[in-house]
């Protein structure tokens, strides 16, 4: 369920070799100067300037990384992507109304793992800027009036909670009174262990409400990224009237040791990829990132005869 994940293995780190100081001088050679010039070494490559595609091994400076949508321009590896990142991505500038910003988890069990929950929600606000992993709103996603949803795997883990749960399912309601298209780009591990069977609730509240949006006769886009696991994947992330995918990305409903230790056989290969899953009718199309908001764009015009006018909060 959820962990921290945080693609640390991106980040560039100095080597061992490059921080583990000279053997002690055989006699005129003093050991400062060798361990300065370490030093210096270390400080000429600042920590988090730097990202390593875990695909191919390319470099890359993260501004470049950012300016690219997040994807490797040697292998075209989709690294992760921070929700408001995902979210202006997507939209027309500044045309953004952000829902329920300031929804707050509470620690209904007091639940204590590795440190008390509070403090891992307050570790996580302080590392993304997020009150909890998602970000909904409305927006303008080319000429079209559209509800938009998020999740952040980079805080814990993408997993839902009662907060992300009731932030879906308030979206989804605001789209189905607001007549609006719901587009939501999912990326998680499941439900979150911190809050037990309030956590596994979100999974029938927001499956109930996208029930009366489709009743509505309105469309949903589901965009499923690197990872889709477990609640969110058994719940709104695979009920879309279309499911996309990026590429490469892992989706299914448990990691693939588990899965191989409980069905006690050999997994094909690619076993949860998009693409394995896309050839099987799971997903209907695996769409790159740097086309995704062009693609829903298109999707919506075909899905949608009411979304196209600025009669609504836009
Ligand atoms: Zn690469």
């Amino acid at each position: 369920m959820a962990e921290e994940n945080p693609n640390k293995s991106s980040e560039f780190k100095p080597t061992t070799s490059d921080l583990t100081p000279s053997k002690p001088a055989d006699t005129h050679f003093p050991k400062k100067s060798k361990l300065s010039s370490s030093k210096a070494k270390k400080h000429d490559i600042p920590k988090g300037l730097w990202s390593r595609c875990p695909k191919c091994g390319q470099m890359f400076f993260k501004q470049e990384l950012e300016q690219n949508l997040m994807v490797c321009a040697h292998c075209q590896y989709h690294f992760p992507m921070r929700a408001r990142a995902r979210v202006l991505s997507l939209i027309e500038e500044g045309a953004f109304q952000e829902l329920d910003a300031d929804m707050v988890s509470v620690d209904v069990l007091r639940f204590t793992d590795t440190m008390p929950y509070p403090v891992r929600l307050q570790r996580h606000q302080k590392s993304t800027g997020l009150k909890d992993a998602a970000i909904t709103g409305i927006c303008r996603m080319g000429e079209h009036c559209v509800a938009l949803g998020v999740l952040d795997f980079h805080f814990i883990a993408g997993s839902m909670g009662s907060v992300v749960g009731e932030k879906v399912a308030r979206l989804i309601e605001t789209a189905t009174d607001l007549k609006l298209p719901l587009v939501l780009l999912c990326a998680s591990g499941g439900a979150r262990m911190q809050e037990g069977t309030f956590s596994l609730m979100q999974m029938a509240k927001t499956t109930a409400v996208l029930t009366r949006h489709s009743q509505a006769g309105l469309a949903y886009i589901s965009v499923l990224t690197d990872p889709t696991t477990a609640g969110v994947l058994a719940s709104f992330a695979t009920l879309g009237t279309l499911v996309v995918s990026e590429p490469g990305a892992m989706i299914g409903f448990t990691g693939p040791r588990v899965f191989k230790d409980a069905a006690q056989t050999s997994l094909p290969p690619g076993f949860q990829t998009s693409e394995f899953l896309a050839e099987r009718g799971l997903i209907d199309m695996i769409v790159p990132r740097r086309e995704l908001k062009g693609r829903l764009c298109e999707f919506l015009s075909y899905l949608t005869t009411e979304s196209k006018s600025s009669t609504h909060v836009m």
